[in-house]
């Protein structure tokens, strides 16, 4: 691996990452060289996270929030700076779905569903980035979706909550570049997780899928690795406000 790609003396702050694409995530961070803090909203589940990394030999630290609250983030945040030092990159992954026709959708979710995926990215980024811009340096990554290009029936909410994330992280471009910070998103395809398991277990929807996508197959979570090394690292200095579809060309093609 050529230096620029790696993340000795980096650490990185990765939500919703006790399981799924988020834990996958800091396991390639941490691979990399990072110090990586896991987060989740229940404490027993980050520790076991945390546990799990530290035996395969790796850097691995957990904080316990919930990214839909704006205070607690930051006062996470704050004490994480005090306790472990600068948190050099942020990915913004927490994220949830709700599968359901538009009309049928109520109030109480569709807040749920916004305050997680587009408020959590908000409230982290900003607790974050307060102390990346004194620093004048810094990398949010935050996970979008074929849903911030792309939408499909029966989860609107999640499609437009995937599309904001995408023009969020061009307008934290626009105010933060000129800070020394690269924001990019990450946007995977479809990938085997706890999240997408209607999907998966629906043998019509798989079948759909293989022939949708040009790669002709599910996404295995390792795969988002290597776009995520990449935005984390030096390598990507002038990388900024951009939306990497790892997804296996599905919207590149229809
Ligand atoms: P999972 O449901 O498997 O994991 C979600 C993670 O988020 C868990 O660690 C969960 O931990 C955490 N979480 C949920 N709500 C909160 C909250 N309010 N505060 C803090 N943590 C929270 O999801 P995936 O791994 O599949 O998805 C991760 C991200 O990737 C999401 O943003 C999703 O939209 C996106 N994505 C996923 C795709 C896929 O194919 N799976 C495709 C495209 C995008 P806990 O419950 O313990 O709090």
């Amino acid at each position: 691996m050529i230096d620029n790609f790696r993340l000795n003396r980096r650490r990185a702050l990765i939500t919703g990452s006790v399981r799924g694409i988020g834990l996958a995530l800091a396991r390639g961070l941490a691979q990399a060289g990072a110090q990586v803090v896991l987060n989740g909203r229940d404490a027993e589940r980050a520790q076991g996270a945390c546990a799990l990394l530290r035996d395969e030999g790796l850097d691995a630290e957990y904080s316990v929030f919930d990214v839909t609250d704006h205070q607690a983030v930051a006062t996470a945040v704050d004490a994480l700076e005090n306790r472990l030092g600068p948190i050099d990159i942020l990915i913004n992954n927490a994220g949830l779905q709700h599968r359901q026709a538009l009309q049928d959708v109520s109030a109480e979710d569709w807040h749920r569903l916004m305050s997680t995926n587009l408020g959590g990215v908000f409230n982290v980024s900003k607790a974050v980035a307060r102390h990346m811009i004194a620093r004048q340096r810094g990398k949010i990554i935050n996970i979008g979706s074929v849903q911030s290009e792309l939408a499909r029936p029966s989860i609107a909410p999640y499609a437009a909550s995937k599309g904001a994330v995408r023009m969020l992280t061009r307008g934290m471009c626009a105010d933060w570049a000129g800070h020394g910070l690269q924001i990019n998103a990450l946007a995977p395809g479809y990938f085997q997780t706890e999240l997408n398991q209607a999907l998966v277990d629906d043998p019509a929807f798989s079948d759909w899928l293989v022939q949708r996508t040009p790669a002709g197959r599910w996404g295995n979570v390792e795969e988002l690795c290597g776009a995520a090394v990449f935005l984390a690292s030096s390598a990507s200095d002038f990388v900024n406000g951009q939306t990497l579809f790892v997804d296996g060309g599905l919207t590149s093609v229809v």
